[in-house]
């Protein structure tokens, strides 16, 4: 069964009963060892830093899920980024996304950067400037679509275009899009990133990242360094992502629904202003989603005509499901507040060049009647 579908592998993709028991669901090997027959003689396992059967099922599962064939999973989605930086020197130079997600912005500049690793921030929609911005000290393009809060869609076959004529990486995070509505290693991509914490896991009830590629040097090198610094995910946690991605595909299909259905009512709400989702055809990347994206999300931002914070605060403050929080791709409907709340340290001036605005309220789309949802936003906004 080489050529499972999507909702096939989620389920039984790298997934057994196990051997001893029958159990269908894979075991939580809860232990820190494993007893050795002789010096060096094990079964494949020695120390769980390294290796826990409930980790392994779960990053085949992911492998699979990327038509990859090697993933790593790790304590949290910036733990998974932290090992692919880490793949490089001092000296070496990087180019990401502008509005790149505010933990990975952290990340590259308040750390790497002070390690002698530098980051440049260039709009990826902007080939020509890509090109420009690459000299030999350039090691990868990191990328992420859609971007966070704008809904911006890079185009990820043409970043994989200019990096083969370089001999660069390209990483992509694909936290929003999941492998299920997008799959950056089949248009080239050498390296995925995700924040299993957000639609992969999709309880909210579980930190955790992942690293997959096709590309075996690689992917040794990301398992030494795991091993190295440790950033592992605990095989409870393991057990419940393993859990979770059994209905990712079912869960993306309603996500993607309400969230069409959502955007068509913000826009034609006299009251909003502007409505960033990728499914529209005047959105300004459409033909590149409808190119490398199965369907447009669930998520999805928008602004108000009356464009200010309190008016937003105020209609927040109404939705009664909608809750109000960081993260996203949960089955529960989120919302937020970027400029007060992801955003905040980014100065305003900068924000309103990208068309972050004081009214632009985020919606993390759940699974919910959708029609209770819209009555729920009508109701809010008035
Ligand atoms: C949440 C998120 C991360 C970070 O993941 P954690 O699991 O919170 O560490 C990285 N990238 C994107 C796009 C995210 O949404």
């Amino acid at each position: 069964m080489s050529k499972m579908k999507f909702g096939t592998k989620v389920l039984h993709a790298g997934i057994k009963p196990d051997p001893t028991t029958g159990a269908i669901m894979t075991p939580i090997f809860q232990t820190s060892t494993y007893v050795q027959e002789a010096p060096g003689k094990h079964k494949g396992f020695e120390y769980a830093r390294t290796q826990n059967p409930t980790r392994t099922v779960l990053e085949e599962n992911l492998a699979a899920l990327e038509n990859a064939k090697f993933g790593r999973c790790f304590s949290s989605g910036m733990g998974a980024t932290d090992a692919v930086v880490k793949l490089l020197e001092p000296g070496d130079e990087v180019i990401c996304t502008n509005d790149l997600y505010g933990g990975t912005y952290r990340l590259f500049t308040a750390i790497y950067q002070r390690y002698g690793i530098h980051f440049k921030f260039v709009d990826l929609n902007d080939l020509s400037a890509v090109a420009s911005a690459i000299n030999n000290k350039t090691k990868m393009i990191w990328v992420e679509s859609p971007t966070n809060p704008m809904m911006s869609i890079i185009d990820i076959a043409e970043m994989v275009k200019i990096a083969k004529k370089y001999r660069i990486w390209v990483c992509v995070d694909n936290t929003f899009a999941t492998p299920y509505l997008q799959n950056p290693i089949d248009l080239g991509a050498d390296i995925v990133v995700h924040s299993v914490t957000k639609y992969i896991s999709g309880h909210s009830d579980v930190i955790m990242g992942a690293v997959i590629t096709n590309d075996h040097i690689l992917d040794q090198k990301i398992g030494y360094i795991q091993n190295a610094a440790g950033a592992i995910p605990s095989p409870h946690d393991c057990f419940l992502v393993l859990r979770g991605i059994k209905t990712l595909h079912v869960r993306m299909d309603r996500h993607c629904e309400n969230g069409k259905l959502i955007a068509h009512f913000l826009k034609n709400h006299p009251a909003v202003q502007s409505v960033y989702w990728p499914g529209f055809e005047d959105h300004q990347n459409h033909a590149v989603a409808k190119k490398q994206m199965r369907q447009f999300g669930g998520m999805l931002s928008f602004t108000l005509k009356n464009d200010s914070q309190e008016v937003a605060f105020e209609l927040m403050r109404k939705l009664e499901l909608f809750s109000l929080a960081e993260s996203l791709g949960g089955v529960e409907s989120l919302i937020g507040h970027p400029a007060s709340m992801t955003h905040a340290s980014i100065p305003k001036e900068e924000r309103l060049k990208s068309g972050l605005t004081d009214s632009l309220i985020r919606l993390s789309v759940g699974i919910e009647d959708v029609e209770d949802l819209i009555a729920d936003l009508r109701q809010a906004i008035g």
